[in-house]
Protein backbone atom coordinates (compact mmCIF):
# COMPACT_ATOMS: atom_id res chain seq x y z
CA UNK A 1 0.00 0.00 0.00
CA UNK A 2 2.86 2.52 0.93
CA UNK A 3 4.50 1.57 -1.93
CA UNK A 4 1.96 2.22 -4.39
CA UNK A 5 1.33 5.98 -2.81
CA UNK A 6 5.11 6.54 -3.06
CA UNK A 7 4.38 5.48 -6.51
CA UNK A 8 1.78 8.99 -7.09
CA UNK A 9 3.57 11.15 -5.22
CA UNK A 10 6.06 13.96 -6.79
CA UNK A 11 9.42 13.38 -5.46
CA UNK A 12 12.96 14.53 -7.26
CA UNK A 13 15.86 14.86 -5.67
CA UNK A 14 16.93 18.03 -5.70
CA UNK A 15 19.91 19.92 -7.32
CA UNK A 16 20.37 22.95 -4.83
CA UNK A 17 21.94 21.36 -1.38
CA UNK A 18 24.75 20.04 -0.13
CA UNK A 19 25.41 17.44 2.11
CA UNK A 20 26.85 18.03 5.53
CA UNK A 21 27.31 14.95 7.45
CA UNK A 22 25.39 11.41 6.96
CA UNK A 23 22.30 13.11 8.89
CA UNK A 24 21.54 16.53 7.65
CA UNK A 25 21.88 18.53 4.13
CA UNK A 26 21.41 22.43 3.29
CA UNK A 27 19.16 23.42 0.95
CA UNK A 28 21.17 26.14 -1.43
CA UNK A 29 17.71 27.14 -2.86
CA UNK A 30 16.74 30.08 -1.20
CA UNK A 31 18.27 32.71 1.17
CA UNK A 32 17.26 31.07 4.62
CA UNK A 33 19.25 28.09 3.56
CA UNK A 34 17.65 25.86 6.03
CA UNK A 35 19.84 22.89 7.66
CA UNK A 36 17.65 19.70 7.09
CA UNK A 37 18.25 16.51 9.47
CA UNK A 38 16.73 13.39 7.51
CA UNK A 39 12.71 13.03 7.94
CA UNK A 40 12.54 16.63 8.42
CA UNK A 41 11.67 19.41 5.74
CA UNK A 42 12.37 22.81 5.29
CA UNK A 43 10.82 26.12 6.52
CA UNK A 44 9.04 26.13 2.85
CA UNK A 45 7.76 22.69 4.10
CA UNK A 46 7.97 20.96 0.60
CA UNK A 47 12.17 20.21 0.68
CA UNK A 48 12.47 17.25 2.74
CA UNK A 49 15.73 15.05 3.44
CA UNK A 50 15.09 11.47 3.60
CA UNK A 51 18.64 9.38 4.67
CA UNK A 52 20.91 12.36 3.22
CA UNK A 53 18.97 13.29 0.31
CA UNK A 54 17.36 16.36 0.02
CA UNK A 55 14.06 15.63 -2.38
CA UNK A 56 10.90 18.24 -3.76
CA UNK A 57 7.92 16.99 -2.79
CA UNK A 58 6.05 18.59 -5.58
CA UNK A 59 7.74 18.48 -8.27
CA UNK A 60 5.20 18.41 -11.55
CA UNK A 61 2.11 18.98 -8.80
CA UNK A 62 0.58 22.46 -9.76
CA UNK A 63 -2.09 24.04 -7.30
CA UNK A 64 -2.74 27.02 -9.31
CA UNK A 65 -2.76 27.47 -12.87
CA UNK A 66 -3.71 30.00 -15.11
CA UNK A 67 -3.42 31.98 -18.25
CA UNK A 68 -2.89 35.36 -17.27
CA UNK A 69 -2.41 38.76 -19.30
CA UNK A 70 1.74 39.23 -18.21
CA UNK A 71 0.14 43.14 -16.48
CA UNK A 72 -1.22 40.86 -14.01
CA UNK A 73 1.92 39.84 -12.53
CA UNK A 74 3.01 42.77 -12.56
CA UNK A 75 5.26 42.98 -15.50
CA UNK A 76 4.58 46.35 -17.76
CA UNK A 77 8.13 46.63 -19.56
CA UNK A 78 7.88 43.41 -20.44
CA UNK A 79 6.16 42.23 -23.74
CA UNK A 80 3.26 44.35 -22.70
CA UNK A 81 -0.17 43.07 -24.18
CA UNK A 82 0.98 39.56 -24.22
CA UNK A 83 -0.29 36.42 -22.17
CA UNK A 84 1.95 34.52 -19.30
CA UNK A 85 1.39 30.79 -18.62
CA UNK A 86 1.17 31.47 -14.87
CA UNK A 87 2.03 28.38 -12.36
CA UNK A 88 2.47 27.71 -8.47
CA UNK A 89 2.72 24.83 -6.16
CA UNK A 90 1.90 25.07 -2.32
CA UNK A 91 4.45 26.06 -0.06
CA UNK A 92 6.27 29.44 0.66
CA UNK A 93 9.74 30.12 2.62
CA UNK A 94 7.91 32.91 3.90
CA UNK A 95 4.43 33.62 6.63
CA UNK A 96 3.20 36.84 5.48
CA UNK A 97 0.26 37.34 7.41
CA UNK A 98 -1.48 39.34 4.93
CA UNK A 99 -0.75 36.56 2.13
CA UNK A 100 -3.13 36.98 -0.87
CA UNK A 101 -2.76 32.95 -1.52
CA UNK A 102 -2.07 31.74 1.72
CA UNK A 103 -4.14 28.81 1.12
CA UNK A 104 -1.49 27.23 -1.27
CA UNK A 105 1.74 29.45 0.39
CA UNK A 106 0.56 28.02 4.10
CA UNK A 107 -0.70 24.40 3.35
CA UNK A 108 2.15 22.09 3.60
CA UNK A 109 3.09 23.90 6.58
CA UNK A 110 -0.28 23.07 8.32
CA UNK A 111 -0.21 19.21 6.50
CA UNK A 112 2.97 18.78 7.89
CA UNK A 113 2.05 19.86 11.64
CA UNK A 114 -1.25 17.88 11.58
CA UNK A 115 -0.08 14.66 10.42
CA UNK A 116 3.03 14.96 12.68
CA UNK A 117 0.44 15.33 15.62
CA UNK A 118 -1.30 12.17 14.47
CA UNK A 119 2.11 10.07 14.46
CA UNK A 120 1.34 9.89 10.91
CA UNK A 121 4.30 11.74 9.11
CA UNK A 122 4.92 8.99 6.90
CA UNK A 123 2.37 10.10 4.65
CA UNK A 124 3.97 13.75 4.31
CA UNK A 125 5.01 13.50 0.99
CA UNK A 126 2.05 11.92 0.06
CA UNK A 127 -0.11 14.17 1.47
CA UNK A 128 1.42 17.63 0.29
CA UNK A 129 2.14 15.97 -3.10
CA UNK A 130 -0.77 15.24 -4.19
CA UNK A 131 -2.57 18.59 -3.14
CA UNK A 132 -1.82 19.75 -6.85
CA UNK A 133 -2.59 17.91 -10.03
CA UNK A 134 0.37 16.48 -12.17
CA UNK A 135 1.36 19.05 -14.70
CA UNK A 136 4.78 17.82 -15.96
CA UNK A 137 7.09 20.91 -17.61
CA UNK A 138 6.64 19.24 -20.86
CA UNK A 139 2.93 19.36 -20.53
CA UNK A 140 3.27 23.21 -19.48
CA UNK A 141 6.06 23.75 -22.67
CA UNK A 142 3.21 22.05 -24.55
CA UNK A 143 0.52 23.99 -23.90
CA UNK A 144 2.21 27.44 -24.58
CA UNK A 145 3.41 26.59 -27.54
CA UNK A 146 -0.48 25.50 -28.70
CA UNK A 147 -1.82 28.48 -27.79
CA UNK A 148 0.92 30.39 -28.49
CA UNK A 149 2.08 32.03 -25.49
CA UNK A 150 5.74 33.14 -25.31
CA UNK A 151 6.39 33.32 -21.22
CA UNK A 152 6.05 31.39 -18.20
CA UNK A 153 5.79 33.22 -14.62
CA UNK A 154 6.47 30.81 -12.03
CA UNK A 155 4.33 32.60 -9.11
CA UNK A 156 1.58 32.47 -6.63
CA UNK A 157 3.87 31.24 -4.02
CA UNK A 158 8.04 31.67 -3.99
CA UNK A 159 9.16 30.20 -6.99
CA UNK A 160 12.43 29.30 -6.01
CA UNK A 161 11.33 26.75 -3.33
CA UNK A 162 10.12 24.32 -6.19
CA UNK A 163 13.40 25.32 -7.97
CA UNK A 164 13.34 21.87 -9.66
CA UNK A 165 10.56 21.85 -11.12
CA UNK A 166 10.55 25.60 -12.80
CA UNK A 167 14.47 24.48 -13.75
CA UNK A 168 13.56 21.67 -15.77
CA UNK A 169 10.11 23.55 -17.45
CA UNK A 170 12.76 26.80 -17.71
CA UNK A 171 15.14 24.97 -19.80
CA UNK A 172 12.64 23.41 -22.33
CA UNK A 173 10.64 26.47 -22.57
CA UNK A 174 13.68 28.04 -23.96
CA UNK A 175 14.17 25.40 -26.93
CA UNK A 176 10.81 27.10 -28.38
CA UNK A 177 12.13 30.95 -27.06
CA UNK A 178 9.90 30.98 -24.25
CA UNK A 179 10.85 33.48 -22.02
CA UNK A 180 10.44 32.55 -17.89
CA UNK A 181 9.46 35.22 -14.96
CA UNK A 182 9.73 34.78 -11.77
CA UNK A 183 7.18 36.36 -9.58
CA UNK A 184 9.40 36.44 -6.05
CA UNK A 185 9.79 37.52 -2.76
CA UNK A 186 13.39 38.05 -3.19
CA UNK A 187 15.26 35.37 -1.27
CA UNK A 188 16.65 33.14 -4.28
CA UNK A 189 19.73 32.05 -3.28
CA UNK A 190 23.23 33.00 -5.71
CA UNK A 191 23.28 29.77 -6.45
CA UNK A 192 19.78 29.85 -7.85
CA UNK A 193 20.15 32.47 -9.51
CA UNK A 194 23.60 31.19 -11.09
CA UNK A 195 22.02 28.12 -12.22
CA UNK A 196 18.59 29.95 -14.21
CA UNK A 197 21.51 31.50 -16.18
CA UNK A 198 20.12 33.16 -19.48
CA UNK A 199 17.35 31.30 -18.71
CA UNK A 200 15.75 33.63 -16.38
CA UNK A 201 14.49 36.90 -18.33
CA UNK A 202 12.28 38.56 -16.00
CA UNK A 203 11.67 38.77 -12.29
CA UNK A 204 9.20 41.30 -10.23
CA UNK A 205 10.12 41.38 -6.86
CA UNK A 206 8.34 42.52 -3.73
CA UNK A 207 9.71 44.65 -1.52
CA UNK A 208 7.03 44.56 0.58
CA UNK A 209 8.14 47.25 3.44
CA UNK A 210 11.44 49.19 4.20
CA UNK A 211 11.53 48.14 8.13
CA UNK A 212 13.03 44.95 9.23
CA UNK A 213 10.68 44.57 12.23
CA UNK A 214 7.65 45.00 9.38
CA UNK A 215 9.76 41.67 7.77
CA UNK A 216 10.13 39.97 11.10
CA UNK A 217 6.77 40.53 12.54
CA UNK A 218 4.69 40.24 9.22
CA UNK A 219 6.24 37.45 7.16
CA UNK A 220 8.86 35.66 9.44
CA UNK A 221 11.79 37.07 7.44
CA UNK A 222 14.56 39.69 7.63
CA UNK A 223 14.59 42.74 5.22
CA UNK A 224 18.34 42.95 4.10
CA UNK A 225 18.44 39.89 2.14
CA UNK A 226 15.73 41.39 -0.13
CA UNK A 227 17.54 44.14 -0.83
CA UNK A 228 20.42 42.13 -1.55
CA UNK A 229 18.61 39.88 -3.80
CA UNK A 230 17.31 43.19 -5.71
CA UNK A 231 20.84 44.41 -6.23
CA UNK A 232 21.94 41.05 -7.28
CA UNK A 233 19.11 40.61 -9.92
CA UNK A 234 19.97 44.33 -11.39
CA UNK A 235 23.68 43.80 -11.36
CA UNK A 236 22.72 40.61 -13.48
CA UNK A 237 20.79 42.45 -15.99
CA UNK A 238 17.72 40.20 -15.33
CA UNK A 239 14.90 42.48 -15.81
CA UNK A 240 13.67 43.95 -13.09
CA UNK A 241 10.35 45.35 -11.73
CA UNK A 242 9.70 45.75 -8.19
CA UNK A 243 6.28 45.92 -5.77
CA UNK A 244 4.95 47.31 -2.97
CA UNK A 245 1.58 45.94 -1.36
CA UNK A 246 0.84 49.29 1.04
CA UNK A 247 -0.85 48.32 4.23
CA UNK A 248 -2.46 51.11 5.96
CA UNK A 249 -0.78 51.79 9.31
CA UNK A 250 2.23 49.52 8.47
CA UNK A 251 4.50 50.42 5.80
CA UNK A 252 2.34 53.62 4.08
CA UNK A 253 4.33 56.39 6.24
CA UNK A 254 5.59 59.02 4.18
CA UNK A 255 9.44 58.12 5.05
CA UNK A 256 9.03 54.75 4.43
CA UNK A 257 7.79 55.16 1.53
CA UNK A 258 10.16 57.74 0.47
CA UNK A 259 13.03 55.23 1.62
CA UNK A 260 11.96 52.95 -0.70
CA UNK A 261 11.98 54.66 -3.58
CA UNK A 262 15.52 56.29 -2.80
CA UNK A 263 16.17 53.01 -2.89
CA UNK A 264 15.31 51.67 -5.94
CA UNK A 265 16.50 55.01 -7.43
CA UNK A 266 20.11 54.85 -6.07
CA UNK A 267 20.13 51.57 -8.05
CA UNK A 268 18.19 52.55 -11.12
CA UNK A 269 15.46 55.26 -11.51
CA UNK A 270 14.54 53.14 -14.55
CA UNK A 271 13.32 50.50 -12.39
CA UNK A 272 9.89 50.34 -12.82
CA UNK A 273 8.25 50.84 -9.02
CA UNK A 274 4.26 49.56 -8.52
CA UNK A 275 2.44 50.34 -5.56
CA UNK A 276 -0.40 48.20 -4.87
CA UNK A 277 -3.66 48.48 -3.03
CA UNK A 278 -3.76 45.93 0.07
CA UNK A 279 -7.30 44.18 0.02
CA UNK A 280 -7.88 42.28 3.94
CA UNK A 281 -6.63 38.75 3.66
CA UNK A 282 -5.60 36.10 5.39
CA UNK A 283 -4.52 36.77 9.15
CA UNK A 284 -5.28 40.73 8.21
CA UNK A 285 -8.76 41.12 7.62
CA UNK A 286 -9.53 43.58 10.36
CA UNK A 287 -7.40 46.24 8.49
CA UNK A 288 -8.58 48.86 5.87
CA UNK A 289 -7.99 48.42 2.28
CA UNK A 290 -5.49 50.80 0.97
CA UNK A 291 -7.54 54.23 -0.04
CA UNK A 292 -6.57 55.71 -3.39
CA UNK A 293 -5.47 58.84 -1.47
CA UNK A 294 -2.43 56.70 -0.08
CA UNK A 295 -1.96 55.23 -3.31
CA UNK A 296 -1.33 59.06 -4.92
CA UNK A 297 0.64 60.01 -2.27
CA UNK A 298 3.26 57.10 -2.71
CA UNK A 299 2.92 57.60 -6.35
CA UNK A 300 3.80 61.13 -5.95
CA UNK A 301 6.60 60.08 -3.55
CA UNK A 302 8.14 57.73 -6.17
CA UNK A 303 8.55 60.11 -9.06
CA UNK A 304 9.62 62.65 -6.30
CA UNK A 305 12.25 60.12 -5.96
CA UNK A 306 13.32 60.30 -9.63
CA UNK A 307 11.42 57.26 -10.57
CA UNK A 308 10.80 57.18 -14.31
CA UNK A 309 8.08 54.56 -13.91
CA UNK A 310 5.68 54.03 -11.13
CA UNK A 311 2.41 52.72 -11.39
CA UNK A 312 -0.15 52.17 -9.22
CA UNK A 313 -2.17 49.06 -8.98
CA UNK A 314 -4.80 47.05 -8.00
CA UNK A 315 -7.53 50.11 -8.25
CA UNK A 316 -8.64 51.65 -11.40
CA UNK A 317 -6.22 54.55 -12.17
CA UNK A 318 -5.54 54.62 -15.63
CA UNK A 319 -3.48 57.96 -15.06
CA UNK A 320 -1.30 56.64 -12.89
CA UNK A 321 -0.69 53.29 -14.74
CA UNK A 322 0.05 54.60 -17.91
CA UNK A 323 3.72 54.87 -19.20
CA UNK A 324 5.07 57.82 -20.10
CA UNK A 325 8.19 58.76 -21.87
CA UNK A 326 10.66 60.54 -18.89
CA UNK A 327 12.13 62.90 -21.80
CA UNK A 328 8.75 64.82 -23.04
CA UNK A 329 5.76 62.99 -20.95
CA UNK A 330 4.14 61.97 -24.06
CA UNK A 331 2.13 58.98 -23.01
CA UNK A 332 3.40 55.79 -24.75
CA UNK A 333 1.38 52.51 -23.39
CA UNK A 334 -2.09 52.79 -21.56
CA UNK A 335 -3.70 50.66 -19.40
CA UNK A 336 -7.06 49.61 -17.78
CA UNK A 337 -7.97 46.66 -15.87
CA UNK A 338 -5.58 44.63 -17.65
CA UNK A 339 -6.60 46.15 -21.07
CA UNK A 340 -3.65 47.38 -22.81
CA UNK A 341 -2.89 50.25 -25.64
CA UNK A 342 0.21 50.76 -27.45
CA UNK A 343 0.10 53.96 -28.65
CA UNK A 344 1.92 55.33 -32.09
CA UNK A 345 4.37 57.35 -30.09
CA UNK A 346 6.12 54.10 -28.67
CA UNK A 347 7.65 52.10 -31.66
CA UNK A 348 10.50 49.44 -31.25
CA UNK A 349 11.13 50.48 -27.81
CA UNK A 350 11.23 53.93 -28.43
CA UNK A 351 9.33 57.16 -27.87
CA UNK A 352 8.68 58.11 -31.57
CA UNK A 353 8.08 62.15 -30.62
CA UNK A 354 11.46 62.67 -28.72
CA UNK A 355 13.54 59.02 -29.92
CA UNK A 356 14.29 58.78 -25.82
CA UNK A 357 14.73 54.71 -25.83
CA UNK A 358 12.14 53.22 -22.80
CA UNK A 359 14.09 50.21 -20.95
CA UNK A 360 12.47 46.88 -21.28
CA UNK A 361 11.90 43.60 -23.55
CA UNK A 362 9.16 44.52 -26.29
CA UNK A 363 9.35 41.79 -28.08
S1 LIG B 1 13.87 26.64 -0.30
FE1 LIG B 1 12.82 25.84 1.51
S2 LIG B 1 14.20 24.29 2.36
FE2 LIG B 1 15.38 25.51 0.90
S3 LIG B 1 16.39 27.06 2.16
FE3 LIG B 1 14.47 27.96 1.40
S4 LIG B 1 12.91 27.53 2.97
FE4 LIG B 1 14.70 26.23 3.40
Amino acid sequence: MYEEILHETALQEATLYETLDKEAVRCTACKLRCVIKNGQAGVCGVRENKEGKLYLLVYGRASAVNIDPIEKKPLFHFLPGTEVFSVGTVGCNFGCTFCQNWDLSQVARTIRERLMKEKRSAFIEFEVGRYGYKLSPEEIVKICVGKQIPSIAYTYNEPVIFFEYLHDTALLAAQYNIRNVFVSNGYESEEALDAMGLHLHAMNIDLKAFRDEFYTKQCKARLQPVLDTILDVHRRGIWLEVTTLVIPGLNDSDEELKDIAAFLASIDEDIPWHISAFHPAYKMTDTPPTSRATLERAYDIGRSAGLHYVYVGNIRDWRRSATYCPKCQKPLILREAYQTSIEPAFQDGCCTNCKTKIPGIWE
